[in-house]
């Protein structure tokens, strides 16, 4: 049976399927609402109230960054804000041409398509998307072998809203074709202790702020970490605190999930603790990396990598990744001499 306080879940900032009763009840529906990422948000308001005092639809958008940082939850927001119904569909759901045809000529004038993993589409399915963006047009082809022909059907103008965690692996002609592209950062502990304020709120929580704190300060910057926590938090404080999160009952629950104060847990630590002892520290090559820890070489680069080097314990070098002097004071281990040359190297 699944135990709800297996710890190799909790942190990953992927959406998963125990996500799934509350995220669409924690969503916040406004930009006010929306907690932090504050340029984003200035920039879009202006966007949005020129879009509106205009008639017009909005610019294409996309937005990047780490998962569990609110692509989705600002695409629905920006429906909302424009009046507007939102279609929402992933990268590796348009399998061929003809799917994104469909979707696309099924839109009203106005509407939001929210591509999710939009680095994932094939380049023939892109293909679609390049004139759909910039003409609001798409070509479909009518028969077959050489008596075949094109012919252009025009579409309502949509806004697309595209999301990925990859930005670099982007076309250059598709990440050209979009007005505007925001990078969403991770939040600050004051920040994610607001999101899980609020989704206490919603869910009915007794929680003191110091607890709320020590949650929001060990969820790596992401509020879908930080609500997931909060719920586990919640449930160890129903049978073991009376049903009330204090500062104490936060710090138990969460070091029984084996989440360290820093946020980082076993398979972090394992990722650390492995370039140290195999690899003197690094420099180490992604691959490698998968396979003497047994992570998946995508999960330790969309998953891990990023708040381990947010925190400054990891460096990406063109040699390989580094583990910086605070990584090894962290994991309380000497740091050899070769390693500190390593360092110097790079900097
Ligand atoms: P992504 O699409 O980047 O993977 P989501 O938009 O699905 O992330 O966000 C995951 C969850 O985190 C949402 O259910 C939402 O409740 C919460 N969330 C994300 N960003 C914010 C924010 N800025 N303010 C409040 N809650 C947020």
């Amino acid at each position: 049976m699944d135990n709800v306080f297996s710890e190799d879940r909790l942190m990953n900032s992927a959406y998963l399927a125990e996500d799934s009763s509350t995220e669409q009840s924690l969503r916040p529906h406004t930009l006010k609402e929306y907690v932090g990422q504050k340029a984003v948000k200035d920039s879009l308001n202006i966007y949005i109230q020129a879009a509106l005092s205009r008639r017009d639809a909005l610019d294409h958008i996309l937005l990047y960054g780490p998962p569990g940082l609110g692509k989705t939850t600002l695409a629905c927001i920006v429906a909302s804000e424009m009046g507007q119904n939102i279609r929402v569909t992933s990268g590796p759901a348009i399998e061929r041409p003809g799917d994104l045809a469909s979707i696309l000529s099924n839109l009203n004038a106005g509407d939001i398509l929210f591509i999710d993993e939009i680095h994932r589409l094939s380049r023939q399915v892109e293909e679609v998307l390049y004139p759909a963006m910039e003409d609001y047009a798409i070509d479909i082809m009518i028969g077959k072998g050489p008596t075949a022909r094109s012919i252009r059907v025009d579409l309502p103008k949509f806004t697309l809203v595209g999301a990925t965690t990859r930005a670099g692996q982007l076309s250059a002609p598709l990440r050209d074709r979009f007005g505007m592209l925001f990078r969403l950062e991770m939040y600050t502990p004051e920040e994610l202790s607001q999101i899980v304020e609020r989704s206490a709120g919603i869910l009915g929580v007794n929680a003191e702020p110091d607890g709320l704190l020590e949650i929001a300060s060990r969820s790596r910057g992401t509020p879908r970490i930080a609500n997931r926590m909060l719920k586990r938090v919640r449930d160890y404080a129903e049978v073991k605190g009376g049903g009330h999160i204090s500062r104490e009952i936060a710090r138990e629950a969460l070091s029984m999930l084996d989440v360290d104060e820093l946020g980082l847990d076993k398979v972090d630590r394992n990722i650390l603790s492995c370039m140290m002892d195999k690899f003197a520290g690094g420099p180490v090559g992604l691959d490698t990396l998968a396979a003497t820890t047994g992570e998946d070489a995508v999960t330790i680069e969309d998953v891990y990598e990023p708040y381990l080097m947010q925190l400054g314990f990891l460096m990406r070098t063109p040699r390989g990744r580094l583990c910086t002097p605070a990584a090894w004071a962290h994991m309380k281990k000497n740091m050899p001499v070769t390693a500190e040359a390593q360092i110097r190297m790079e900097i």
